[in-house]
């Protein structure tokens, strides 16, 4: 019974490793899979057929493969499901839809009330997923499984906030309301985390096994890629490059600590500040008294790229204190790339030559190139999209391939 068993499991790991294979090439031959994957040309003959028959896969055109030989190039068919990415943020919930091929096929966004309490913001979450799985069956293409992401120290496997300060979240048990509501499997993840996994497998990281992702907003978060697989850590609290240190006499931290270097650059330290400082701003400024008070982070990014002093010089702060931290990332993780992310496409076009110059300027002066900084591919949808992204890898596990077989 065990070799039984362990066979099965054997079977569903190759069936993974052939579908992500096709997830990250769109078209292969059988060959070609076989190439890709290490696995003997019997073995993917023998799960193609399995996986043509369960129409999980497709065979396309008649066309020779890049090795070179004819024969029919398989595909994986779109509409065989698809997985629901749920981004539960402090002033904004996020979804997405992502079908069978990791394309996003869906996505929505609403503001949040400021000051809801947990169970507030979890039952809008929880209707937020309702039209998610709306939307997919009015595509007719059956929801595969659920990732709920949210800015915090998640403990992954009780699927549970342990912290969030930003939030102000204690030790809540957020797969549990999930559960309550749905039948499919669900998986509850930190949003930097499940950035750096959708640059890894859709964005501007892929084929790139060593990274680091910081993504920027109210917090600060940070998701490390080491061989390609997320950086964990001890409790699962790894790259929360937000809580490092950068003023030992700052401001206290949500998290308990003093001048950690969201409570620098964080967005709504950055508008607070901003506010103080046009109000005593002499010089000229598209400003009035009034507007001054509604202020938001967007309104200063704008003013700041169209060269408004106070706003512009508070962009450069955001740079500067990123450039230094990835400096540090850069020396501890020696990676193959930093990715930014978090802000907006324009914000981080500015954002990206100033964090260059003064990341080179601080970093060890060896005979390797310069680190390689570059912008997120999805902006601010990298984590809702990384938490549709991660429900693929969560399905392949062997406990809940009854899911997708
Ligand atoms: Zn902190």
């Amino acid at each position: 019974m065990q070799a039984t068993a362990d066979q099965f499991t054997v079977r569903q790991h190759n069936s993974a490793l052939i579908v992500r294979a096709l997830r990250q090439h769109q078209t292969l031959s059988r060959a070609e899979l076989a190439a890709e994957t290490g696995l003997n040309r019997s073995t993917v003959s023998s799960i193609v057929n399995d996986l043509i028959q369960q129409h999980m896969m497709e065979e396309t055109t008649y066309q020779s493969d890049r090795i070179g030989r004819p024969g029919l190039l398989l595909t994986l068919n779109p509409s065989y499901g698809c997985t629901i990415g749920i981004e539960v943020n402090v002033d904004y919930l996020a979804a997405t839809l992502l079908d069978f091929t990791y394309r996003v096929i869906w996505q929505a966004r609403t503001p949040l009330t400021p000051g809801l309490s947990p169970a507030d913001v979890i039952m809008n979450g929880i209707a937020f997923t309702q039209e998610a799985i709306q939307e997919a069956q009015y595509r007719r293409i059956p929801p595969l499984g659920i990732g709920v992401v949210l800015p915090a120290l998640i403990d992954t496997h009780r699927g549970a906030v342990t912290l969030g300060p930003n939030l102000g979240w204690q030790n809540i048990s957020v797969l549990k309301y999930w559960q309550a509501q749905f039948d499919l499997p669900i998986l509850v993840e930190n949003d930097a985390n499940a950035a750096a996994v959708a640059e890894h497998y859709l964005g501007n990281a892929r084929n790139v096994e060593n990274f680091v992702l910081i993504t920027g907003g109210v917090g600060i978060g940070g998701g490390i890629m080491v061989d390609g697989k997320l950086m964990r850590g001890q409790n699962g609290y790894a790259a929360e490059v937000g809580h490092m240190v950068v003023d030992p006499e700052g401001q206290q931290c949500g998290c308990g600590s003093q001048g950690c270097l969201e409570t620098v650059i964080g967005n709504t330290i950055i508008v607070e500040e901003t506010r103080q400082l046009l109000r005593t701003n002499k010089q000229p400024s598209r400003f009035t008294a009034e507007s001054i008070d509604t202020l938001n982070f967007d309104d200063i990014v704008q003013a700041g790229l169209d060269n408004d002093p106070v706003c512009r010089l508070q962009l450069q702060k955001i740079a500067y204190h990123l450039g230094l931290v990835v400096s540090q990332l850069g020396s501890l993780f020696n990676p193959e790339m930093i990715i930014i992310g978090g802000y907006s496409h324009c914000l981080l076009k500015f954002l990206i030559p100033e964090i260059k110059i003064v990341a080179q300027k601080h970093s060890m002066q060896t005979n390797s190139p310069p680190l390689n900084i570059q912008p997120s591919h999805f902006g601010v949808n990298s984590s809702v999209i990384g938490a549709a992204a991660l429900v693929y890898d969560h399905l392949s596990q062997p406990v809940f391939s009854n899911h997708i077989n």
